[in-house]
Parts: C-alpha cells; structure tokens; sequence
C-alpha cells in the first residue's frame, strides 16, 4: 500500500529475533526509524554502516547478519554504492541484499543483474508519477521470493485498485519522463555548479561526483532527485529563497511532474572529513517544466536572498 510498507515487510519478513541487519546509513529516513524503533523491540540487531566504505561493512559482519539493505543513491546524500561488491560480501555469508532503487526506478538501474534479492520501488514516485497515490513494490528472486510471499500475505495489507490503476497508467508514460526528468535535473545541477552560492552538488551523473564511475558502470540513467549544499545564509535569507521560488514547490514526496525543493537535515557524518561541504543542503527535484524556467527560478530567488543580507 505505499513504498514504506514495502520496505517495512521486506524486513519483516526475512528477519527473527537474534537475527542482525546491516543498513546503509544514508537510507530514507522512516525505513531508518523503522529498524530503530521497531526492529531493535523485536531483539533484532540493528547496526548502520557507511556504504561507501566497504571495510567498514566487512568488519561490522557477523555469523548472524541476515539482510544487507542498501539504498543506492543514498538518501539526501546521493551516494552511488557498489552494489555487486556489498552483494559478493552480504552472499559470502548466505546473507539477503535489499536494496530501496526507488531513485533509478527499474528502467536505469538493474538490481537483479548486479546480486540483489529484493528490489524495492516508492510507485508513488515515479511509477505513479504525479503525486495523486500511493504504493509500494518489492520483487524478489527465487532464493528470496517465497520468504517475501509469506510476510506480505500474513500482514494482510493489500494495495487499492485506484493506486494499481495510477501505477499502471504510470508505466505507459514512465521513459519518456524519466528521460526529461534525468536532462532538467543534470542542467540544473550543471548551473548550480557554477553559482557563487553553491558550496557543492551532490548529484550522481557530474563527472565531479566520487559516485561518477560506479554511476556509469551500474546505471542506465539518473533520476531528477538530488542535492545542493548552499555555502552558509542567515535564516533571513534561506527563508527569503524558499519564498521566492515560483516555480518549486516545497515537498517531501518527490517522483511526480513538479519541481520541488526541500531543505533536509543534515546526517551526522555530512561533514568536511567526509568529503560533504559546510552550508544549507537542499534536496531537489527537477520535474518536467522547461529546463531554462527552472534555472530562471532558482537563479531569480537566489538573487533576491543574497540581497536581503
Ligand atoms: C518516498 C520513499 C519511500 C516511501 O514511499 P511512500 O510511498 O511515500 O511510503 C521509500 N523509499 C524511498 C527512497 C523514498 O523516496
């Protein structure tokens, strides 16, 4: 019934007390809450890892990992993830990847083909594709299918019929708009690179990105999601961008036809040591208006909050 609930009972389902999970932490945040808050009162070991960092998860592996769940590109962060290595790692010891492919959608990036054994979609972002509905989807390979089966049908949640209706409307149109959405989002990351403002782009199809190469080597094509860290404002003078905007929204679900902007919270390790810039991180989604209008905007509303001081 909608992208978390898929995520929740992908969990769910291939873990029991006693059982440890590895979880990227860069992961959408209420799948992060789920496996804090619920995970860990069910005696499940719940243990977050940096996934750019493969020693990192090979000393966090235990005799009792059962799932590795990745999110590549990480959340707020856009951190590409070698996914086949995590998955070389996670199978060395009969463990489950899992991973959330909610921003490269199936079309460009193909998780069977790179170890995992349940891919995760939000529908209600660009499968459905103008924010009107919700709905999740996990698939599976064969080792992990009948696990996956067996949890979604003992929970008894089942998605509407409008929803599978807007999802399957969704698919007709879904390459062509993914191919605009990949163009508007990389011409404005392009520009926001050159602008005094910016400190940095994180956005995983600039060749500057430290994802760059596994990007090319892994994906067929990028999403129109990702972000800008805004070197150090006054309160007065974020507020006045945001405000300015005319043709971004300010929204948390992403995925349909308008541009939106949000301002995230920071992760604890978004920090220089980390290769992350100081400032104001902005997620943004570049939706299917004109690519020079929102350029326009953004540069419009930038303006107008570097003048007030
Ligand atoms: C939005 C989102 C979800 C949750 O989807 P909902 O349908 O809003 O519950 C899960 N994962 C990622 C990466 C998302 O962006």
């Amino acid at each position: 019934p909608s992208g978390l609930s898929a995520c929740t009972h992908a969990l769910i389902g291939l873990l029991k007390a006693g059982d440890h999970l590895l979880i990227s932490d860069s992961v959408y945040g209420p799948t992060r809450n789920f496996a804090e808050q619920v995970l860990r009162r069910m005696n499940i070991e719940v243990e977050f890892f940096n996934p750019t960092n493969l020693s990192d998860l090979s000393v966090k592996l235990k005799d009792s990992t059962r799932v590795i769940y990745v999110e590549s590109p990480g959340s707020m962060t856009f951190e590409i993830q070698d996914i086949p290595a995590i998955a070389e790692i996670a199978h060395s010891i009969n463990a489950f990847v899992v991973m959330d492919n909610t921003w490269a959608t199936p079309l460009y990036f193909r998780p069977f083909e790179h170890g995992v054994d349940i891919s995760i979609h939000a529908a209600t972002k660009y499968l459905i594709g103008h924010s009107d509905g919700l709905l999740g989807i996990a698939t599976a390979n064969e080792r992990a299918w009948p696990i996956l089966q067996a949890s979604a049908h003992v929970f008894g949640e089942t998605a509407g019929p409008d929803d599978i209706f807007l999802a399957m409307r969704g698919l007709r149109t879904l390459s062509v708009r993914m191919e605009r959405h990949w163009k508007n989002g990389l011409q404005l990351a392009q520009w926001l690179q050159s602008h005094k403002a910016v400190a940095q782009v994180l956005h995983p199809a600039l060749p500057e990105n430290p994802g760059f190469k596994l990007w090319q080597r892994d994906f067929l094509g990028a999403s129109g999601l990702f972000g800008v860290i805004l070197h150090p404002m006054s309160k007065n003078q974020l507020s006045t961008l945001f405000k300015e905007f005319k043709i971004f929204g300010i929204g948390l679900s992403w995925g349909g036809f308008e541009s939106l902007a949000l301002l995230a919270d920071p992760l604890p390790r978004l920090d220089d040591s980390n290769g992350f810039k100081l400032g104001h991180l902005i997620r943004l989604h570049a939706g299917l208006e004109g690519a020079q209008d929102l350029i326009g905007d953004f540069s419009q509303a930038l303006d107008a909050a570097l003048a007030v001081g």
